[in-house]
């Protein structure tokens, strides 16, 4: 399967890596939109939150924690960040291989554009 995200799991497509655990990773979005932007990933292919969700439900719980632990490796926990999955192409999602954004260190606005 041609993935991107499934080649950066097997190292084949570089990141920054920030956090990898058992079935996650996390590494550093390409094209920051704020001083953290890192996205969070499962290191099994999923296309869509939704289809974790009903997949496997734990695995998505296991990514918002990792989420949290990127935030507090940034420093960013107290301060507060965002976490986002963009689903679907009006929402503007472009990796078909789902991931969360974990975006902060400036103020965000609300709501997004
Ligand atoms: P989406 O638009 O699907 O919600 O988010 C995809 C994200 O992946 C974008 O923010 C984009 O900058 C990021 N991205 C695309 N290609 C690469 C890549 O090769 N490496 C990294 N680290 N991020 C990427
Ligand atoms: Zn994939």
């Amino acid at each position: 399967m041609d993935c991107l995200f499934c080649k950066i799991v097997t190292g084949d497509v570089p990141a920054k890596i920030v956090r990898e655990g058992a079935r996650t990773l996390a590494f550093r979005d390409i094209n920051p939109q704020a001083p953290t932007h890192v996205l969070v990933i499962p290191k099994d292919h999923h296309v869509s939150v939704a289809e974790l969700a009903a997949a496997d439900p734990e695995l998505l719980a296991e990514m918002l924690r990792e989420a949290h632990e990127v935030a507090v490796t940034d420093g960013i926990a107290d301060t507060g960040y965002r976490v986002v999955f963009n689903t679907g192409p009006q929402a503007g999602q472009t990796v078909f291989h789902t991931h969360a954004h974990v975006l902060g260190g400036r103020g965000l606005n609300w709501p997004p554009g």
